[in-house]
């Protein structure tokens, strides 16, 4: 459902982050980046969600070059991903409920819709009491469940994630992971970059790793493989 050709990726300054990268992502696989930092995991990431655009190289998501989409296409792309970062990046002034239905408005679901969906995502979480709250007034395990939720409320094929789990405590982390899994589980593909070596080496799914821009090592119930 995902791959990449050859796959390069040159910033502006100069920087080589990604030098030839080929990879295919099976539906409902759940995949682990893991590699130094300033390897091209982020990069990587980046170029699925198209937020960035390669520099030579081809990019197939369901089927369709990401790169040849036309411009009115690019939002039906995009709510077929859904993406979750280390720091949340929730809207400070939205309650719970409004940051995650507004993910919704993009994509223009009628209101009855909206709110049936938002409420299932939200039970989905277990954070249907803290509907009317801010984010402020939440946990950083409640702020990541709920931009999960936001991910998820699309029914994207895939969630990118990166270091989802970066700013949070071994059990608030564990707590993040099962519902990582669950949603996997459910039929959604995961890609998840981490430095979190318990947890890839508790859930031995498939790894790559990802060294000076290329790709290291890939294995089907990999570990994390570094001493860090
Ligand atoms: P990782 O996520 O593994 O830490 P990144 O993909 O963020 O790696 O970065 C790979 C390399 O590209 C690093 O050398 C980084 O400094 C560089 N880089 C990342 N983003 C940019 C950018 N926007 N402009 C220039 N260089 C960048
Ligand atoms: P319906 O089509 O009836 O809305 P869905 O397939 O959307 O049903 O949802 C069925 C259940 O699975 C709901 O509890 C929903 O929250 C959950 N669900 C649906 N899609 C996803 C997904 N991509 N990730 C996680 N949970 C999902």
């Amino acid at each position: 459902m995902i791959e990449m050709q050859d796959v390069w990726k040159t910033y502006p300054d100069g920087t080589q982050a990604l030098r030839g990268v080929s990879i295919q992502v099976d539906r409902n696989d759940f995949l682990y980046v893991v590699g130094p930092s300033g390897a091209g995991k982020s990069t990587f990431m980046k170029l699925i969600y198209r937020e960035e655009r390669p520099t030579k190289g081809q990019i197939f998501v369901n089927g369709f070059n990401i790169e040849k989409l036309k411009q009115r296409k690019i939002p039906y792309f995009r709510r077929n991903i859904g993406v979750v970062f280390q720091d949340f990046r929730l809207l400070p002034k939205l309650t719970i409920y409004e940051n995650i239905s507004f993910a919704m408005e993009v994509i223009e679901a009628n209101p009855k819709q909206m709110k049936k969906r938002t409420m299932e995502v939200l039970e989905l979480v277990k954070l249907r009491d803290k509907a009317n709250s801010l984010p402020g007034q939440l946990s950083g395990g409640e702020q990541q469940r709920v931009a999960i939720a936001r991910a998820i409320v699309n029914n994207p094929s895939v969630i990118v994630a990166d270091e989802p789990t970066g700013n949070l405590d071994p059990d608030t982390s564990w707590g993040i992971m099962k519902l990582l899994e669950e949603i996997n589980f459910r039929g959604t593909t995961i890609i998840m970059a981490t430095h979190n070596r318990d947890i890839v080496n508790n859930m031995r799914k498939r790894v790559i790793a990802i060294e000076n821009g290329l790709i290291a090592r890939d294995e089907v119930r990999g570990d994390y493989g570094y001493e860090d």
